[in-house]
């Protein structure tokens, strides 16, 4: 196995490791540790080039500090990638080999479950290094972050309602839902049990059918779900769905969903100020999960009650977020940056 440093401007350290023996090619940055280890997943994807895949793991690496500075979980900034098609290349050694890369950093990165990542496959990573999360709550670990995230949606959601229509009372507001899946069914249905009335749509229309019998919400075709007039639109499938094409068109007074990358750029967000949307940044909105996963790491140990008070915190750090924003005259997801930004000078100056 050979690992070799890659210097890169703004980054801790970022490495590549190669393992001709089991196949494995990968990369793994970590951004910064001012606020503690670097926590992010590994993804494993058949990147075209190692530029591409280097490309994906500084930006990634790098929100997740951002991420975690605002969420105040106590950890940094990092990510990994296996370079190579999951289908043909995944095997238990390949892992093992992985681990043995997350250990040469010494606790500096700890790792948790990604694109095409699963707990099966961290299952060997465990077997090489004990720097993994999101192992099996039977292990002591803090298990499935979905439900986590949309508690902490909600949470967020209703500073959101706060910034939009004054009050976090959902009774008879309009909630449109893209993707009810892990995250966005628990969310929708807490979202219904404090009074608001769902609109959902799935690419899985059979899926989105099913649930909407079952629980009383509105279908809705995907195509061109985002126009219809709401109170707040809730992404909770994919990425990049507000941009140049969408954002005129939007119906919602507010956009409040869990997907990652939400934003196409991170100019349109200032497109949703213009229109005058409120809007909660992706990665304070859905930072429940990794609030869950940090009070695993914690000399402690993982602590469901403390977890949840912590989650609840996504309030108050919307709450923040909006604050600075007109403090300020900026977008909420420049807001986001520049609160993160602060509290990790702050850790710095007092280190
Ligand atoms: P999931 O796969 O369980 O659910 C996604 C749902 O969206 C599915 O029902 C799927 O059919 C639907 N969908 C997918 N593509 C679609 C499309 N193009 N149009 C309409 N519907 C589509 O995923 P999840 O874990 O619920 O995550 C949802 C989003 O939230 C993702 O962007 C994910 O990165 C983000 N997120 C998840 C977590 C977590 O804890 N799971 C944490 C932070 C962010």
């Amino acid at each position: 196995m050979e690992i070799t440093e890659i210097q890169v401007d703004g980054y801790e350290k970022v490495a590549r490791c190669r393992d001709d023996e089991t196949g494995l090619h990968a990369l793994l940055a970590v951004h910064n540790t001012a606020l503690g280890p670097a926590l992010g997943g590994m993804r494993m994807l058949p990147y075209v080039s190692e530029d591409e895949a280097l490309f994906d793991v500084l930006r990634l690496s790098k929100g997740m500090t951002y991420k975690s500075a605002v969420a105040e979980t106590g950890l940094g900034g990092g990510k990994s990638v296996i370079i190579g098609d999951p289908a043909k290349l995944k095997s238990p050694e390949l892992f093992r080999a992985m681990g043995r890369f997350v250990d040469s950093f010494g606790g500096q990165y700890i790792t948790a479950e990604d694109m095409n990542i699963g707990i099966e496959d961290l299952n060997y990573v465990h077997e090489t290094t004990k720097y993994v999360t999101g192992l099996s709550r039977a292990e002591g670990s803090s298990g499935n972050p979905s439900p986590y995230t949309a508690r902490g949606c909600f949470q967020g959601a209703r500073a959101t309602a706060e910034e939009t229509w004054g009050s976090d009372d959902f009774t008879g507001k309009h909630v449109v839902m893209q993707g009810v899946g892990a995250v966005g069914l628990p969310y929708a249905l807490m979202l219904q049990e404090a009074g608001a009335k769902l609109t959902i749509c799935d690419i899985n229309q059979a899926r989105a059918e099913e649930l909407a019998q079952k629980h009383g919400f509105n279908v809705a075709p995907d195509a061109g779900h985002h126009k219809i007039e709401c109170d707040i639109y809730a992404p909770c499938a994919r990425g990049a769905g507000l941009n140049d094409e969408t954002i005129p068109e939007l119906g919602c007074k507010a956009v409040a969903g869990c997907a990652n990358n939400v934003l196409l750029e991170e100019r349109h967000a200032d497109d949703l100020l213009a229109r005058g949307i409120v809007y909660a940044p992706d990665y304070v909105i859905n930072a429940g999960g990794i609030i869950n996963v940090g009070v695993e790491v914690r000399p402690e140990g993982y602590d469901e009650a403390y977890a949840l008070e912590r989650i609840d915190r996504v309030y108050d750090n919307l709450k923040a977020v909006y604050a600075v924003a007109k403090r300020e005259g900026i977008s909420t997801h420049a807001a986001g940056n520049h609160l993160a930004e602060e509290r990790i000078a702050a850790a710095k100056a007092n280190a």
